[in-house]
């Protein structure tokens, strides 16, 4: 069983890319940040305080993302593994998901960290703002978006180099250079591992 994460910051290529890896490997692709937006289009009360939060550029608590990810992974059929996009974001998710995914017998992913400079992101993030129809990719957020993803998210891959699978990729080429690069460390690491 093969379970990836695809972590980087907002804006790395994590979506694209997470549908690239999930045909190659046949892999059951699940973005928390959809699963969020799935809830704001249903117009709940609950839709409503995620969209809030989202287009200030906050995090989700961990409490909530943890309910709506694992609730959705228990509704795959036969979990034969998962490329997670977009989780986890805090250390707190990081220690929830190994004690999860240990508990149900599944393998720990391995975080395939995307790096690209930050400047790069901000211009890319401003491009798709004029076609994604996000509310969270215009200027302000995204400043927000990059400054809790430094304090918050970043912490997770020190954190999981100590206790789990790391792979770090320069996410600075082309879509589908990057693709590559990604399958070609992930099948080295899988081979050695
Ligand atoms: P994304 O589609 O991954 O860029 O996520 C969009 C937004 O959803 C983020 O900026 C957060 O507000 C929220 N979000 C997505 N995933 C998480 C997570 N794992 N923890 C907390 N908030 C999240």
């Amino acid at each position: 069983m093969l379970n990836l994460i695809l972590f980087g910051a907002p804006g790395c290529g994590k979506g694209t890319q997470s549908l690239f890896l999930a045909e190659h490997y046949s892999l059951d692709h699940v973005s928390t940040g959809e699963l969020l937006r799935e809830e704001v289009r249903k117009e709940t009360e609950f839709g409503e305080k995620v969209e809030a939060l989202i287009s200030k550029g906050h995090l989700v608590s961990d409490e909530i993302i943890l309910e709506l990810l694992f609730e959705h992974l228990e509704e795959i059929d036969e979990f034969t593994g998962v490329i997670l996009d977009g989780f986890p974001r805090t250390v707190g998710q990081a220690e929830a998901l190994f004690r999860e995914f240990k508990e149900r017998g599944w393998v720990a992913p391995i975080l395939v960290n995307i790096e690209v400079d930050e400047d790069i992101l901000v211009s890319r993030l401003l491009e798709r703002g004029k076609v994604s129809g996000r509310t969270d990719d215009n200027e302000e957020t995204i400043r927000n978006r990059f400054k809790i993803y430094n304090s918050a998210t970043q912490p997770v891959i020190d954190y999981y180099a100590q206790h789990g699978d790391l792979i770090t990729v320069n996410g600075q080429a082309e879509i589908k250079e990057v693709t590559q690069r990604i399958i070609d460390a992930v099948d080295a690491f899988v081979k050695n591992r």
